[in-house]
């Protein structure tokens, strides 16, 4: 999920500046780069088929699917588990469900597992049943886990970039992982490209049509952009009522990485969820 970013604390200080509001966001996310800072990626080696491997991207299959990456849950429990411990200093309302966490993970090491095999595996129940058991938001715990899982999803991503092609998949999921995006934007050029909410890739798409369903009909297709923030647009999809947050960067000057612009643009996510997108 986080690629990464050159003097990333600098990056989300400028942030903080330009978007106040979400100031208290950008302060969580802060604390966990710091961590992150001191993490370095591992270096990953890996053997691959090449012809399953062409056979898979010919018939449009990502290289990994979620379920089955081979990454290393260990080192992203102890991640997590820092993270935990970082944030149950600061007078937070989740306070509690975080102690509670941090007990259950170091007397249980398989419960980070399940927690993350539960996000991979996008088992909602299960995650909704692994957070309440401790006391916390679901959301919040996934938010967690998805950045503790991003060292080793950038050791993977370093390790396969020559094995896909970023500038020719047109699929509306990530040719790394299969993931669905989390974020889009348009370059100088007017290309669009889509973002990983997982392993952070970014791969350019056609224009138009919606990457969730492929829907390509002008009538049921659209934007919301609000008013004062000009190339800020939820793209939309009539058919099957998905969104996405796309960004304009011919518009915006100074665009920061998309995971950090996907904190900042929350009021979006508002707008398409009232207007009856999910
Ligand atoms: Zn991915
Ligand atoms: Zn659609």
């Amino acid at each position: 999920m986080m690629k990464k970013m050159k003097d990333p604390l600098a990056i989300v200080d400028r942030l903080a500046e330009r978007k106040p509001l979400y100031r208290e966001a950008l302060g969580l996310y802060r604390q966990l780069a710091e961590r992150m800072i001191e993490v370095s990626s591992p270096s990953r080696r890996l053997s691959f088929d090449e012809n399953m491997e062409k056979m898979k991207r010919h018939e449009g299959f990502p290289l990994f699917e979620r379920q089955a990456l081979p990454i290393d849950l260990a080192s992203a429990s102890e991640l997590l588990s820092g993270f935990m411990s970082d944030l149950i200093h600061e007078e937070r309302p989740d306070t509690e469900g975080l102690m509670n966490a941090l007990k259950i993970s170091g007397k249980d090491p398989d419960w980070s597992t399940r927690l993350f095999e539960a996000i991979l595996k996008e088992d909602h129940a299960a995650l909704a049943a692994i957070a309440e058991d401790v006391g916390l938001d679901p959301d919040g715990l996934r938010y967690l886990a998805l950045i503790a899982l991003g060292p080793e999803m950038e050791a993977l991503g370093n390790a396969v970039s020559d094995r896909i092609d970023t500038e020719n998949w047109d699929y509306g999921y990530c040719p790394l992982c299969g993931s669905k995006p989390s974020m889009a934007y348009f370059t100088d050029s007017g290309k669009r490209y889509l973002h990983c909410e997982l392993c952070g890739t970014e791969w350019a798409h056609q224009r138009i049509g919606c990457p969730f369903c492929g829907n390509q009909d002008h009538e049921k297709l659209g934007y919301l952009e609000p008013e004062q923030e000009e190339g800020h647009r939820v793209y939309f999809c009539r058919k099957c009522l998905k969104y996405i947050k796309t960004l304009d960067k011919r518009v915006i000057e100074d665009m920061a990485p998309m995971e950090l612009e996907n904190i900042v643009t929350l009021h979006l996510d508002m707008l398409a969820v009232e207007a009856g997108f999910k």
